[in-house]
């Protein structure tokens, strides 16, 4: 008796789509309108995957057709436009296997059943995020009582004084965002140089944000919660100690591939491995969104690129299935 018994879907769905983010949510859509049985599994409670897990708050102006929309909204219209198609939803399991049955018959094992797929298709993003900690007792000593890695409410710095760690586009947005919710936003960045998109640095540069650079954070004070943090210039050794509510390191995130690996899935280190059909070297299992590595193009962590790559790599597990099937869909007339 297998320890599944209890929640095995026999059912075989045409595409089962791994992570609910915008990737994922989009492919739920797309295979629905390819008339493909769809089931989409997700390993949280809830669907948006890092618009909803880390900026649900932030802005987001780079999605075709919104000069701006709050990460939070673009979730909800993304639900709603798979919602459509009446998709099998699964949240709170987490695929932690994948196995061939046959030619065209995938097995998914997750955290709770078995679940059996003609295709998979993996939105899986970076995985299960651990962001990168400072690494220094005094700071994470007051972490959830100051010092935040994740924000999951801005306004919980109304009229605070903040001080964001970091020169990457996570620590450059939250200072952006923050500026006129907070009552003082003070950016601490270690070196001259930063990874951040060029208009939002010049967006940081021309505001009225406080900008500490070249200096990391040393010390962290306090009683009950964080009061005040001291900062080190790394070119001088000179030291200042600046009074703060919180402390926000925003210095980057751990991914684990390890899991890809023991799939048996060909990675590298940007993610999986995927050719222009967004195939990975298993037939049958695509990969789109951060998850996926196209070869030879560039790896750019962006919505709208998750986006265009679930439109290919569903038309083009449409196909797989049913060689028949055209590669190109035609356009949409009208939703039934
Ligand atoms: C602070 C910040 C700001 C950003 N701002 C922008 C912006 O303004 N514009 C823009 O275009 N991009 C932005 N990005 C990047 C954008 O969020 C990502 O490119 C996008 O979320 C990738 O979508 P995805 O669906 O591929 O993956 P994700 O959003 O990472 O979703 C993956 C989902 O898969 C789930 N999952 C993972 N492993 C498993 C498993 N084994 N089983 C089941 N489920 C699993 C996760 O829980 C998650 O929900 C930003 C990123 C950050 C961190």
């Amino acid at each position: 008796m297998s320890a599944y018994d209890h929640d095995v879907d026999k059912e075989v769905y045409d595409i089962t789509i791994v992570g609910g983010g915008p990737a994922g949510l989009f492919a739920t859509f797309y295979s629905g309108i390819r008339n493909m049985k769809t089931k989409l599994i997700e390993a949280l409670p809830h669907l948006g995957g890092q618009l909803s897990t880390l900026y649900p708050d932030k802005y987001v102006y780079d999605v075709p057709g919104y000069t701006k929309i709050l990460a939070r909204d673009l979730v909800k219209k993304l639900e709603e436009q798979a919602m459509q198609v009446n998709p099998t939803i699964r949240l709170n399991e987490k695929l932690i296997a994948l196995r061939h049955l046959d030619e065209k018959l995938i097995e998914l094992e997750t955290t709770r059943g078995l679940h059996y797929s003609k295709t998979v298709l993996l939105t899986t993003g970076m995985g299960v995020i651990s962001m990168k900690k400072l690494g220094i007792p005094s700071v994470e000593r007051f972490e959830g009582r100051g010092v935040y890695y994740l924000i999951t409410n801005k306004w919980m710095f109304r009229d605070k004084k903040v001080i964001i760690v970091g020169g990457g586009d996570s620590a450059v947005d939250w200072a952006l965002e923050l500026k006129d919710i907070a009552s003082e936003v003070v950016l601490v960045h270690r070196r001259a140089g930063f990874r951040a998109h060029e208009a939002k640095v010049v967006e940081l540069f021309s505001s009225r944000i406080r900008k500490l650079i070249p200096y990391v954070v040393r010390d962290a004070h306090g009683s009950e919660k964080l009061e005040s943090v001291t900062l080190t210039n790394v070119e001088t050794g000179e030291e200042v100690t600046l009074e703060a509510d919180a402390l926000i390191p925003q210095i980057g995130y751990e991914i684990d591939n390890s899991l890809y690996k023991s799939w048996g899935l060909d990675v590298d280190e940007h993610g999986i491995k995927v050719n222009g059909r967004m195939e990975t070297n298993i037939p049958g299992i695509f990969a789109v969104g951060d998850a996926a590595s196209p070869i030879g193009s560039p790896k750019l962590n962006l919505i709208a690129i998750g986006f265009a790559q679930a439109i290919i790599a569903v038309n083009c597990a449409k196909h797989y299935i049913d060689p028949n099937a055209s590669i190109f869909p035609g356009h949409i007339v009208k939703l039934t």
